[in-house]
């Protein structure tokens, strides 16, 4: 069963928030020690580069949410050298050995649930609530891929291997579940594994780290190697001794991997640009509590994010859906993540490229319902928006935004719905909001994306209930689903094995 979030309307669960905010809320003045690379068992500080991230919640007064170590060329190679020979021989090691292990690294991310929320508050800018279903996924990926390995094991002829050296190259946005679910697979799976964190989150993939290694992973084991994505693609993607590597960003990078390297096993996640259909026959104000949550949740900044919303023809011209929508969105405070009461807390990045160009540009018959705007003056505190009448074919109908920017568009009917989210070529999440068997029905079979989901958000997939990923140019490589039995075979040799009667 999947591990419980947190109830927040609970006092005594208040009270606990407040205790987190007060442990990782820094000021100006904090002294913070710079968090080491970790390469061939060492912590390693002295002679990198330091990055310095900011709290952005506190741009103003230019708080630090901590520094960090960089690695460079030297400790890439060592780190892929020592993942290779694995001196301490967890590829040897029995399932049991390695269950033992990894159960206790669930222990330890349960017990540092806040410490995780508070880092990802500080460091990345997400709110409380939206780490804490993180946490809970965090815990169901550890104890499903290590109950998935056992599964192999147990009750099949199969015995299996891992295949060696697995590179772990995570986004920021989900900065605990996705660099963990990496990390947890490849272990499981029987392989060494090297993390190379996003920067923008790599305090967090530390701290997410220290409850692998405070439950018994060798440092040999797993290594963590901040570093810039180009000395990442030279020195880990393009080397041959990285058996596989595991991606969870753009397009473009996954292509310049293959490109790289073209014998390269790579499963790779890549995008979305999806969306929520709601038809006539929808509860329209439930529609618009899943829509919300879903376009606007960490500033929209989920592959798996509602960015177009298509409504069919009734409901496009229904005045009071559209001040009901405009409303709900405007009600879902914007500002600092250490003030509990915001929904939404900042931008991980300052907008640029595709986010700025929606924002601040309207196509031919376009107009905002809800202009986007910034709270506090502060360049990554953007306000959720509302872009309506959008046109098949336009900008904003075919790019990934990364933002809480939605794209309303009208529909003849349910076929031309599905036709309009079908031709953005992504295929990811897509949901439906109708009460209508049969046209639900027409909506699974004809819909091109990997999680289906029927009147409810199209964020928060639950490990195993709904594994996670898509097809089209959401899905690059050999990737399967994550959360799902067969996502660790592909990182293991198996073997035949003849079991006594
Ligand atoms: N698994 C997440 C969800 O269901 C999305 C992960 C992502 O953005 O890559 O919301």
């Amino acid at each position: 069963h999947a591990e419980a979030d947190t109830d927040f309307i609970l006092s005594q669960n208040q009270k606990w928030a407040r205790q987190i905010v007060k442990k990782w809320q820094f000021t100006k003045d904090t002294t913070h020690e710079t968090k080491p690379i970790v390469v061939a068992g060492k912590e390693i500080v002295t002679g990198r580069k330091v990055y310095k991230a900011l709290d952005k919640s506190q741009l103003k007064d230019e708080v630090l949410a901590g520094k960090f170590a960089m690695a460079n060329e030297d400790d890439l190679k060592r780190a892929v050298e020592t993942a290779k020979a694995d001196v301490d021989g967890w590829r040897a090691k029995t399932y049991e050995q390695r269950h033992a292990i990894l159960k206790q690294a669930a222990i330890k991310v349960r017990e540092r649930r806040g410490d995780l929320i508070g880092i990802a508050a500080a460091e990345v800018g997400k709110v409380f609530t939206e780490t804490d279903v993180e946490v809970s996924e965090a815990v169901d990926f550890i104890e499903f891929y290590s109950h998935s390995s056992r599964y192999f094991e147990k009750y099949t002829n199969l015995q299996f291997k891992g295949k060696g050296v697995g590179v772990v190259i995570p986004p920021w946005n989900f900065p605990v579940a996705i660099p963990l679910g990496g990390v947890a697979a490849t272990l499981a799976a029987g392989n060494t594994v090297i993390i190379k964190p996003a920067t923008v989150a790599a305090l967090t993939a530390y701290e997410m780290c220290k409850c692998f290694w405070d439950a018994g992973i060798s440092k040999n084991v797993l290594q963590f190697v901040p570093c810039p994505g180009v000395l990442a693609g030279e020195h880990l993607v393009a080397n041959e001794d990285v058996d596989y590597v595991i991606l969870t960003g753009g397009e473009d990078t996954a292509a310049s991997m293959l490109e790289t390297r073209p014998n390269l096993f790579l499963t790779a996640e890549t995008g979305g640009k999806d969306a929520t259909i709601v038809t006539n026959m929808a509860d329209r104000d439930q529609a618009i509590k899943n829509i919300c949550q879903s376009a606007f949740g960490n500033s929209g900044q989920k592959c798996s994010a509602t960015s177009l919303l298509v409504l069919e023809e009734e409901v496009y011209n229904d005045e009071s859906f559209k001040k009901a929508l405009v409303d709900a969105a405007k009600s879902m405070s914007v500002g600092s993540v250490w003030n509990l009461k915001n929904r939404i807390g900042t931008l991980a990045n300052s907008v640029s490229g595709k986010l700025k160009e929606a924002i601040e540009n309207l196509e031919e018959g376009e107009e905002w319902a809800l202009a986007p705007s910034f709270a506090q003056d502060n360049e990554y505190m953007l306000k959720p928006s509302i872009k309506w009448n959008v046109k098949e074919g336009s900008f904003i109908h075919m790019n990934e935004l990364f933002g809480p920017v939605l794209a309303v568009m009208k529909a003849r009917n349910l076929k031309h719905a599905v036709d309009i989210v079908n031709a953005t070529g992504y295929g990811l999440t897509s949901g439906i909001e109708s009460l209508d068997e049969r046209e639900v029905n027409y909506w699974k079979e004809h819909i091109k994306a990997g999680n289906l989901y029927v009147n409810r958000g199209t964020t928060g997939a639950i490990v195993l209930r709904q594994p996670f990923g898509g097809m089209g140019k959401s899905a690059i490589g050999a990737g399967r689903k994550v959360g799902i039995y067969n996502y660790i075979t592909q990182f293991v040799d198996f073997e035949e094995v003849a079991k006594p009667e």
